[in-house]
């Protein structure tokens, strides 16, 4: 049943096909307001691995900034976990529109009848683009980075002036 639905689903950022439904969530803290938004639909296997990058991205610059900043991690190792099931997919297509149109073939069975047989035609489809993997961004590192400076800052200041 499960299987079916799969197969048939198509990304809804690109019209691709295979495509699985997945979750990917984002989060902003500044001081103390937070947003922590998501979205959930199908998505194809590149589509899906460029909308966990993007809210990764985005929730590992801007999530840090207050005390809700502890969830980063989770919402982002959540986004790599749910992006793991459409990495079991082949690469996305559409429907050809020109299919039918000329591109048949004849295949001769094992009786040796002669049938005309319409070659199932696929075109790949035009996905987002993932980018970089998150280990070669900047803003992967700008939170833990500034978070360090600020934790030894209080450590020398503790030692130095009190
Ligand atoms: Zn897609």
């Amino acid at each position: 049943m499960t299987e079916t639905k799969t197969a048939t689903a198509a990304c809804q950022v690109c019209g691709g096909s295979p495509a699985v439904k997945a979750k990917f969530r984002w989060m902003i803290v500044m001081l103390v307001g937070m947003r922590l938004a998501w979205e959930e639909q199908y998505f194809c296997r590149v589509c899906a691995l460029a909308r966990h990058r993007q809210f990764s991205e985005l929730t590992l610059k801007l999530g840090w900034w207050g005390v809700q900043g502890f969830a980063v991690p989770f919402v982002v190792l959540l986004n790599h976990s749910n992006v793991q099931q459409s990495r079991n997919l082949d690469y996305p297509t559409v429907p050809d529109p020109c299919a039918g149109t000329g591109r048949s073939v004849i295949a001769v069975d094992g009786g040796g009848v002669a049938r005309v047989r319409e070659l199932p035609s696929r075109i790949p489809a035009r996905t987002l683009d993932p980018g970089r993997p998150l280990h070669q961004r900047w803003a992967t590192y700008v939170g833990p980075i500034v978070l360090a400076v600020l934790v030894v800052a209080l450590i020398v200041a503790r030692f130095t002036w009190l």
